[in-house]
């Protein structure tokens, strides 16, 4: 039998409750000091542990390990390496050192670097995370241990994601804990929180493998619209079909097991859209988790004969997928510093979290901006369907009016929500909250954490979490410098608040996000408006992003210098895929597609024709007019395109003028194409057109 599944809940884990089992008193004590204080790990230590993971391993049927990293391609990279240490007589022994737990040494030149590590400079070394805990995988391959590691170069630069992350996370502990003691806590760690949730696309398989656009490039880069889309709105949150309902089961299961609290499933607004979402934990284990998760789909649709795409954009006209990063801080004695209370006006701590937040989102907006961007994102923000490009905060009405209360000089009530009557007298009065949702806005304050609501789906969350980590840390160690050496705390907090709000207060938009007036006011108020990421991509290398990275040792010029490289490198590079992609499938299959058409259409005519019967032939002829010039359109377009995408792959030099190029005309040549292919595709016989169509895609699980 079959244990349930939710019992077997982190089996797949070397977590704490099985290394306080496998591991001598002393180590397992100096193991979790160095885990809690972030103190070097000696070696003699991490012999033992090695051996104890090694054994549990075993026992579960593990053969291999792996250093399992997150270079800057956003997904994960791992090498296997065997257990086996081979003797002198021929025979082997299982072994795992303490040496190959916490360091690695991947050839490390396959991998992008932004100019970081010229090539015959390759080499890259593994660190291990052991804020983060091993854990097993499992496929038809075997059992591998996973031990989650940074990668960093020979020179100790960060090559990887998961490296400025936990910078991060030390620099916004240090400040967050430095303001806290001004308030006389006794916190002696304070953690970054998150929760994201995933949105994803499920195709069926078989259809799949007929489009070239998405097995190479994640969306369809043509199709014309179903005659039914997401208008009825009848998929979000609907009853889910058993085929995806077995899928989910799977997914939890396996998910489970790793020790990822996967905890929501549900149906999403665009059909075959559907989301999952964690319980919240630590930013650098919910960031690992979320990688698992986003393989875990594909891995897990694979066996449902279904395919997952992340893409932020699969289809046109029905909605993309984003991910939304709920964020927070918390201390080590369980305090979320975002939690209000039932008085927010009386909770000067929270209000000071609160406008540290505020004054460095208004700050750093570009930041954040291109924290949230890929070349897949620029489909969703600002069109409207997805949080605007334009940076703002949400906060609600109570919130709102707090800080209006500290603007006119003092803080006097909280409004509170009151009760909701449905007017049924049976069913229970439901407290109100305080204040409503609000689904357009890019940085929610949604009750005791900020959701931020623009990251892409595919994206690994490090990114925007390194840059609110960052920047907020950068805010609070300016209100500890003053609040440090204030002699009247209490009037000195409601300076630095008053302050806060009076500079700042431009940021906050409660308001419908998606409007055109929107865009209007927020200029006026001076709040940037990024229209793409090529254009977002430079706020990472502009003088005051690098004085706050460096200032909080979380990312060195030459690392952003790197990551600005290699984020332009991979824009080119995939819209350059996409772009020969839709040249390909335009040449090779629906030209000749629509010229079977109006052969067929001619031979008909003429057909007709010869028969000597007076008929009326203006259907057939208007037809083969229209789809015939058509085509000689789209001849054309085909013809532009591969003109834009030669110049565009030409220049070389400047990678930020090459990305460009990319968008300003190879993307727009691909829009044209499209848009004639998908105006043929309406005209011409479906059992002629070459690959499945969007009712196909969309409505087939
Ligand atoms: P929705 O936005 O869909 O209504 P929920 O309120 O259920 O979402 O929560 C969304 C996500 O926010 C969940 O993953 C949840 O665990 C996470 N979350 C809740 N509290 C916190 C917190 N303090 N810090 C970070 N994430 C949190
Ligand atoms: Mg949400």
């Amino acid at each position: 039998m079959c244990a349930n599944p939710i019992e077997q809940f982190g089996s797949n884990v070397f977590n704490e409750a099985v290394m306080k089992e496998r591991l001598p008193k002393n180590v397992f004590k100096a193991l979790k000091k160095t885990i809690n204080e972030g103190l070097p790990l000696e070696e003699t230590v991490a012999d033992v542990v090695a051996n104890a993971m090694k054994d549990w391993a075993v026992e579960k049927g593990a053969t291999h390990y792996t250093h399992w990293f997150q270079p800057m391609t956003g997904i994960t990279a791992e090498k296997h390496d065997s257990f086996l240490s081979p003797k002198a007589d021929g025979t082997a022994i299982v072994e795992f050192s303490g040496k190959e737990l916490i360091k690695g040494e991947p050839d490390a030149s396959s991998f992008p670097s932004g100019g970081l590590r010229a090539t015959f400079e390759a080499r890259g070394y593994t660190a291990w995370d052991c804020t983060s805990p091993a854990f097993l995988k499992e496929d038809t391959a075997g059992v591998t241990l996973c031990i989650p590691t940074a990668f960093v170069s020979y020179t100790g630069e960060a090559l990887d994601k998961k490296t400025p992350l936990l910078r991060s996370m030390e620099a916004i502990n240090k400040q967050a804990l430095r303001v806290l003691k001004t308030f006389g806590s006794s916190a002696s760690k304070v953690i970054t929180t998150v929760g994201p949730e995933q949105e994803y696309f499920l195709v069926d398989r078989n259809l799949f493998k007929q489009r070239k656009d998405l097995v190479l490039t994640g969306r369809t880069l043509f199709g014309a619209m179903p005659a039914k889309g997401q208008e009825l709105e009848d998929h979000y949150f609907g009853t889910i079909k058993e085929r995806i309902a077995g899928f989910m089961k799977e997914l939890d299961k396996e998910l489970w097991k790793l020790g990822v609290t996967a905890k929501t499933k549900h149906n999403e607004v665009a059909p075959a859209q559907h989301e999952l979402a964690p319980i919240f934990g630590t930013t650098n284990v919910a960031t690992d988790h979320n990688q698992l998760v986003m393989e875990m789909l594909q891995k897990i649709a694979n066996r449902h004969g279904l395919t997952c795409l992340l893409h932020e954009k699969p289809f046109a006209g029905v909605n993309g997928s984003g991910k939304h990063n709920n964020w927070s801080l918390s201390t080590d004695e369980g305090q979320n510093l975002l939690e209000p209370g039932t008085n927010p006006h009386e909770n000067i701590q929270f209000l000071v979290f609160l406008c540290a937040v505020i004054k460095a989102v208004d700050e750093y907006q570009d930041l954040m901006r291109v924290s949230a961007s890929n070349a897949g994102n620029d489909h969703r923000l600002g069109a409207n369907e997805a949080p605007p490009a334009i940076i703002s905060i949400f906060l609600g009405d109570q919130l709102t009016d707090i800080l209006e209360q500290l603007k006119n000089g003092g803080l006097k009530s909280s409004k509170q929500g009151g009760q909701l009557l449905a007017g049924v007298s049976s069913l229970p009065a439901l407290p109100k909250d305080n204040t409503d949702r609000n689904r357009t806005s890019p940085f929610a304050f949604t009750g005791n954490k900020f959701e931020f609501r623009m990251v892409a789906s595919s994206l690994s969350i490090a990114g925007p979490n390194v840059v609110l980590n960052t920047i907020t840390a950068e805010i609070l160690s300016q209100i500890a410098d003053e609040l440090e050496k204030a002699t009247d705390f209490n009037a000195k907090v409601e300076e630095i608040l008053r302050g806060i709000v009076n500079k700042h207060e431009r940021i906050i938009f409660n308001g419908n996000g998606y409007s055109d007036e929107w865009v209007v006011e927020a200029e006026k108020r001076g709040l940037s408006n990024i229209r793409s990421n090529v254009e977002a991509v430079p706020a990472l290398i502009t003088e005051k992003a690098i004085e706050v990275f460096e200032k909080h040792k979380v990312l060195s010029k030459v690392e952003l210098e790197s990551r600005y490289e290699i984020l332009l490198e991979q824009y080119i590079k995939q819209i350059n895929i996409e772009a020969l992609t839709m040249i390909e499938m335009a040449s090779r299959q629906i030209v000749p597609s629509v010229i079977n058409f109006t052969t067929s259409l001619a031979n008909s005519i003429n057909a007709i024709k010869s028969t000597g019967v007076n008929a009326d032939l203006s259907a057939q002829e208007d037809l083969l007019v229209v789809v015939s010039s058509l085509l000689a359109t789209m001849n054309k377009s085909i013809a532009t395109l591969q003109a834009a995408v030669a110049k565009a792959a030409d220049m070389h030099g400047d990678t930020y003028n090459q990305a460009l190029a990319y968008k300003d005309e190879v993307f727009a040549a691909m829009n044209a194409l499209r848009a004639v292919a998908d105006e043929v595709e309406t005209k011409v016989d479906a059992t002629l057109w070459p690959f499945p169509t969007y009712s196909e895609l969309l409505f087939n699980v």
